[in-house]
């Protein structure tokens, strides 16, 4: 099999190791899906070399012209939809449905920063100076290091490539090595829209050593990360002590409070289709469901129904596919251990599908624990798998305290029909994304992202015009 190349000023090149590595069909894991460069620190001094060449050309090229470079690369990503899609089920295990919804979501996010880039400007400012201008102009921060994890692997990628590139910065980006594949399918788009060499770069390989690399390269201005908060910790560490600017999106313990005048079937589909949705391999996951006792055991049967029924396998007929790697499986099965030897009630699940059904693929059936407690660690920690972990509060205040006892705070939901208790939960929430009467996952573009405590590094978000906000730098020009 032909191995996929890095791409590092303009050419698709070998990684000077001369090693490659290999990825798997999640669902199948004989099937070996893609061959990629292995990566090496020399492959990305190369590429952040290449990215600093190309500053200031790319960010002289006029705004609307980048735009229309970032138009044309996600009519590419569009045209080629179909193929996307299977790549990305092929690779990460995503149904076909979810698939084809994270493929549009980069084609649409590469179209809405395509028309940013001509929003771009400043603002202009009286001054007590006579016949003085006045006025501020944002500027690209220069050379960016974008790092992204398997789980949205065209998604994220996009949501980091798109606003760096229309702000003018110039970008190397190291996808995950799990599913390296749609990244690259951005960097093809962009060079086939006519992308100046050198202002994308992309290297594949192990994050310890060519992500830590890229990221610590000293021409490097700012360092964009998303993965979990163990690596994202370390990555922020890094970056900082060398004084670059840096965002770290990471891990989340996501809680739907179902509350007692709620709608029990409808919340059980609501927080089923939050927890099990993307196999829970999701950031805004709902892994923790929150319930007043009045309706909780209502709930429990109602949410063992809703899993009992989702359909675990692989290709179009099923409603979930597998976990993306041997590791996650394991690590799943591990935390389904310890939620048992802790004392929490196995409500739903528990194992693989059918006595494993599907071979060798990493699939892993919806999993529902019941009287779970706050100091549990299925309570505390991100399992990024199909668990769901239940607890029992005696209402609002108490919900709302478990809701925040855990060191993530990325997205969290009430089910309610009070108003008032729907308000108090939007003021006290510790979370970046609030939610009412809807699921934890699921996320428009236009708005920003972003959590609190170990979720996040807090002081930028993404997406939206907050997305460019991390990518620009103001300038205040006075001109008499
Ligand atoms: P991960 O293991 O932290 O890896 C993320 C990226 O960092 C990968 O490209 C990885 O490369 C690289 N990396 C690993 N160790 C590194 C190091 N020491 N220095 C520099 N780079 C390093 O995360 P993941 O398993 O890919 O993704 C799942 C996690 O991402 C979950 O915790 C999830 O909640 C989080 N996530 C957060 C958001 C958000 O927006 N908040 C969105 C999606 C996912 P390799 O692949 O080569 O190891």
């Amino acid at each position: 099999m032909p191995s996929i190349q890095n791409y590092i000023d303009g050419e698709w090149t070998d990684s000077e190791s001369g090693d490659t590595f290999e990825t798997v069909n999640p669902a199948a894991p004989s099937e070996v899906v893609a061959a990629y460069q292995e990566s090496t620190a020399s492959d990305a001094d190369a590429a952040v070399a290449a990215a600093a060449d190309a500053e200031t050309g790319w960010a002289s090229v006029p705004a609307p012209e980048r735009g229309a470079i970032l138009k044309a690369a996600g009519d590419v990503l569009a045209e080629r939809k179909s193929e996307l899609t299977s790549q990305l089920t092929r690779e990460e295990g995503k149904t076909h449905a979810e698939a084809g919804g994270e493929v549009q979501r980069a084609v649409d996010i590469f179209h809405y920063y395509a028309q940013k880039a001509r929003d771009l400007g400043g603002t202009v400012k009286s001054s007590s100076g006579r016949r003085t201008n006045l006025y501020t102009r944002e500027e690209p921060v220069g050379v960016t290091a974008l790092i992204t994890p398997w789980n949205y692997p065209i998604a994220i990628p996009a949501w980091k490539i798109a606003p760096a590139l229309a702000a003018g910065n110039v970008v190397t980006i190291k996808p995950a090595s799990l599913a390296p594949g749609p990244a690259v399918s951005i960097v093809e788009a962009l060079d086939e829209a006519g992308i100046p060499d050198g202002a994308i770069n992309l290297v594949t390989g192990p994050g310890k050593t060519v992500g830590n690399a890229v990221i610590g390269h000293g021409r490097v201005d700012a360092v964009s990360f998303t993965g979990s908060s163990a690596v994202g910790h370390q990555v922020y560490d890094l970056a900082t002590d060398d004084s670059k600017r840096v965002q770290t999106e990471m891990g989340g313990k996501n809680p739907t409070i179902v509350a007692d005048s709620a709608d029990v079937e409808e919340a059980a589909d609501i927080v089923a289709s939050g927890a099990f949705g993307v196999t829970g391999q999701a950031c805004t996951a709902g892994s923790r469901a929150i319930v007043y006792e009045d309706v909780y055991d209502e709930f429990v049967d109602a949410i063992v129904d809703r899993a009992t029924a989702i359909e675990v396998g692989p290709g179009d007929e099923y409603d979930m596919g597998p976990q993306v790697s041997e590791d996650e499986l394991e690590s799943t099965l591990g935390y389904i251990d310890v939620a048992k030897e802790e004392g929490a009630t196995l409500a739903a699940g528990g194992s693989a599908p059918d006595g494993g059904r599907f071979g060798d693929g990493y699939f892993v059936e919806p999993t529902v624990f019941s009287d779970v407690s706050v100091d549990h660690r299925l309570a505390q920690e991100e399992v990024f798998g199909p668990v769901l972990a239940v607890l029992e509060v005696d209402g609002f205040e108490d919900a709302i305290d478990v809701a925040n006892n855990v060191n993530y705070g990325l997205s969290a939901s009430i089910l309610t029909h009070d108003h008032t208790e729907a308000n108090c939960f939007v003021e006290e929430t510790e979370a970046g994304v609030a939610k009412i009467n809807e699921k934890t996952t699921g996320l428009e573009l236009h708005v920003p992202f972003g959590g609190f405590k170990s979720s996040s590094s807090e002081t930028w978000r993404e997406q939206g015009d907050a997305g460019l906000d991390f990518y620009t730098i103001e300038k205040t020009v006075y001109e008499n």
